[in-house]
């Protein structure tokens, strides 16, 4: 069956990258792919206000790519890119370079992705061959420049992905490093999912006349996540999931928890009730989080917790269930946990679990997605539902109607206002919640490449806990 994909084809995209886009299933560009794709083809640079969950990967990735192969320059050199990704996480890393991969299929460029807490020489030796596309966590980045293993001489696009994470993570002086090591006449692209000033102040030292793209952030609009509150006691929050999990018979949950400590207990006692669950968090193994976060993927592992950091840039199609076990100290947080699910037209339902001492984040939580998440009672679990002063609704929470995988079309986006804290950069996060892990996640698909040479190596690297937040 041939997909009809004269709406990619209208952008302006080559047939090389539509046969591959083809092969994804997608018929229809997101609100940020029919926006940023004509532009960056236009050789122009790009301010985009967007998140994970939108299809801004590939709203980067399909225009890079066929820039890079249309380019009269030729071939990349050994260590010498022609296109820097820049991203906070190892996992958003790897997740962009498994992108790369796909949509370059059939093109002949190479890609490469690096970060650390992985050993480094896979990554040395890969750059002794040609590569196109650098995708890498700034701190690994500096290492192998300093090294003389890279250099960005030949950089002739940047993209910057998730810099508001990135400065919330404290890489602003690692990005000016890098910046500086960038040739002057290229093309930038900037992503992020807020606008603070820091991050305006950012793009006027990076962008040359940037054309502005925004599209609403995904879950503070959309109602394909249905998202409810159930008020529990503290005490019997894991007896209230487990019974959910039970209940409902859910068959893939992601479950956030504050701490690395929080998860592993939480794991394990799911482990006693007959739940089968793994932890997913900084103090892992490489090994470990990549073995639990491909079980996830693939059906075999039926709940994975997780802390923030740690879940950063998990892309599961279709996933049904978020649960929020507690609640995230930063309010943004609770949007980027609840776009695990309800990704790209499909359905799906981010419960909470809220104890007393969690109302104030919550009303937080309330203020910054601009609406009141109805709190469900579950019965024989009544937690404090009085402290909330809203009304309960007498029903438990229901299994998201699931959409089949084909043809869906990812309308949900709508372009238009943006809200989430951005108006006056007036962030919440960065601070203040203490317990984010630095350059966790899982880089579970090691080497990323369009024409393969693996190289982000294999696993190794504890992290020592609550150093400085780098990925690597
Ligand atoms: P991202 O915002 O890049 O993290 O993408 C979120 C998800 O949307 C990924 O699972 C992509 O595979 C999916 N996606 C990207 N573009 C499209 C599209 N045009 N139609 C349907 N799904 C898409």
């Amino acid at each position: 069956m041939s997909t009809d994909l004269s709406k990619f084809a209208e952008l302006g995209l080559i047939p090389a990258l539509l046969d591959a886009i083809a092969d994804t299933g997608y018929t229809t560009p997101t609100p940020i792919q029919a926006k940023a794709i004509p532009l960056v083809l236009g050789g122009g640079d790009l301010l985009a206000a967007a998140q994970t969950g939108t299809g801004k990967t590939a709203g980067f990735t399909l225009p890079l790519l066929q820039r890079l192969t249309e380019s009269s320059k030729g071939r990349a050199k050994p260590g010498r890119p022609r296109c820097l990704i820049l991203t906070p996480t190892r996992e958003l890393a790897a997740q962009i370079a498994e992108s790369v991969n796909t949509y370059g299929k059939h093109l002949p460029l190479k890609s490469l992705v690096i970060f650390g807490g992985v050993n480094v020489n896979p990554q040395r030796m890969a750059m002794r061959k040609p590569v196109d596309i650098l995708i890498a966590t700034p701190g690994r980045l500096l290492d192998l420049i300093g090294q003389n293993i890279v250099s960005l001489a030949e950089v002739d696009i940047l993209v910057l992905d998730e810099a508001d994470r990135m400065l919330d993570m404290g890489f602003i002086h690692d990005i000016k490093k890098v910046l500086k090591l960038l040739p002057k006449q290229r093309q930038s692209l900037l992503f992020s999912a807020t606008f603070s000033n820091d991050i305006r102040k950012l793009a006027h030292s990076l962008l040359d006349s940037p054309q502005e793209v925004s599209v609403t952030p995904r879950n503070t609009t959309t109602e394909l996540v249905e998202q409810v509150v159930h008020m529990v006691d503290k005490s019997r929050k894991r007896e209230v999931l487990a019974k959910l999990i039970k209940d409902h018979n859910w068959p893939q949950v992601l479950v956030f928890t504050k701490t690395k400590h929080g998860a592993n207990r939480l794991a394990e006692q799911l482990g006693k009730d007959g739940i089968e669950s793994l932890a997913i968090h900084g103090n892992k193994s490489q090994a470990a989080r990549t073995k639990a976060l491909s079980k996830f993927k693939d059906g075999s592992l039926q709940v994975l917790v997780a802390t923030d950091i740690a879940a950063r840039g998990i892309d599961i199609e279709h996933l049904p269930n978020v649960v929020n076990y507690e609640l995230p100290h930063v309010s943004e947080d609770y949007v980027h946990r609840i776009g695990r699910t309800g990704r790209a037209g499909s359905n799906g339902q981010a419960v909470s679990l809220v104890n007393v001492d969690e109302v104030k984040l919550l009303r937080g939580i309330e203020k910054l997605i601009g609406k009141t998440i109805p709190r469900v009672e579950i019965e024989g679990f009544t937690g404090h539902t009085e402290a909330l002063g809203s009304t309960v609704v007498e029903r438990q929470a229901r299994p998201p109607r699931r959409q089949s995988s084909k043809g869906r079309s990812s309308n949900n986006q709508g372009g238009g206002n943006r809200q989430a804290g951005e108006a006056n950069g007036n962030r919440q996060g960065g601070s203040g919640n203490g317990n984010r892990q630095g350059g966790e996640a899982n880089g579970n698909r090691q080497g990323g490449n369009v024409n393969s040479h693996g190289a982000s190596g294999n696993a190794q690297g504890k992290r020592p806990a609550q150093r400085r937040r780098r990925a690597s």
